[in-house]
């Protein structure tokens, strides 16, 4: 690609802070805060799979790096620094300034600077890969692995308001501006819960963001802990713009809808009040929402003290809806 290096230079590089060498050379080179683990994780974004080609480029710039901070969030890592690929069908400079406007204004909030990347011309599909590093201190991180039997399961913020505007921009729901209105926010500009991951160090157990729906993200620290969960239905909590939605569009919102970036953790009892005091600290709200049980499996039990027969899944990237 002709332009690469301008189009780098142009977009791209900013200069990195503190004692970072950031774009520019082979490799990036960043401290690393003594005594601790670096956490890395990427994500890969294609577009019309995970987000509109026509979508805001500034809102896709902000949420592909929201995602990958989720990440960081769910295991209680503070971030470092980030890497940025991307594989361009074609040069569109506008569509790029929107991007990395939206990128690097979420970048220079979460002190998670970009110091380096790589650009290739696609053949097919535009597709963005960030890579996010982190740093946490090995004994507190919030592995997947870590619930007992006796926790409380808990969530972050309000659940379903991105499953149900995807729904409606899809035309899988009738559509329904009002409704858009108050949901499309929660699906375009994610927040990452960054504050909240580092105050639950040491407080919470196991921690997971919830991407793909929060029985299947649930799920992956239940097989992962071997054990089991209930969640109390009621006490989900429910985000606004999902008033009078059907019984049926709701469960899969609250249950099964992927891109929330909410954060779903499991604790003791005993820490309840802190992990309170924690949330508020940090401006998140939390709620309390099931306990992790010994057997194996996840119930959902309703307003009537009823099991749901079928929890909504979540989505499967390879599968489908649930
Ligand atoms: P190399 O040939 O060594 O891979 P490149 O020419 O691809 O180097 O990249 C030059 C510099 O620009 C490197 O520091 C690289 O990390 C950075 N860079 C390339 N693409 C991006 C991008 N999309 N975002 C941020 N930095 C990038
Ligand atoms: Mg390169």
């Amino acid at each position: 690609m002709a332009s690469e290096f301008d189009l780098i230079a142009r977009h791209f590089s900013r200069a990195a802070p503190g004692d970072i060498l950031g774009v520019g050379d082979d490799c990036a080179l960043f401290p690393v805060p003594a005594g601790m683990r670096v956490a890395v994780s990427k994500d890969l974004l294609i577009a019309g799979r995970h987000f509109y080609p026509d979508a805001d480029p500034e809102a896709v710039g902000h949420k592909s790096l929201a995602v990958n901070l989720s990440d960081l969030a769910a295991m209680g890592a503070q971030p470092l620094g980030c890497l940025l690929g991307l594989a361009l069908p074609a040069v569109d400079d506008a569509w790029l300034a929107a991007y990395a406007r939206g990128f690097h204004a979420l970048a220079q909030a979460s002190g998670c600077p970009l110091i380096g990347g790589d650009t290739t011309r696609s053949l097919q599909d535009l597709t963005i890969s960030v890579t996010v590093f982190g740093a946490v201190p090995a004994e507190t991180a919030l592995r997947r692995d870590a619930a007992r039997a006796g926790d409380d399961v808990w969530v972050s913020g309000a659940l379903g308001a991105a499953d149900i505007a995807y729904r409606l921009l899809d035309g899988q729901l009738p559509a329904d501006a009002a409704r858009l209105a108050l949901t499309r926010r929660a699906l375009e500009w994610p927040q990452a819960r960054l504050a909240l991951g580092l105050g639950l160090r040491g407080l919470a157990h196991a921690a997971i963001d919830i991407s793909d729906g929060l029985a299947q993200d649930l799920g992956h620290i239940l097989a992962a802990s071997g054990v089991g969960a209930e969640l109390r239905y009621a006490e989900l909590p429910r985000a606004p713009g999902l008033e009078g939605l059907d019984e049926a569009s709701l469960q899969r919102a609250l249950l099964g809808g992927g891109d929330a970036y909410e954060l779903c953790f499991t604790a003791a009892p005993a820490q309840r009040q802190a992990i309170v005091r924690a949330a508020q600290a940090c401006g998140t709200p939390v709620s309390r929402v099931g306990g992790i049980v010994a057997a194996p499996g996840l119930r959902v039990i309703d307003a009537q003290g009823q099991a749901l027969a079928r929890i909504p899944g979540g989505f499967d990237h390879f599968g489908g809806a649930a």
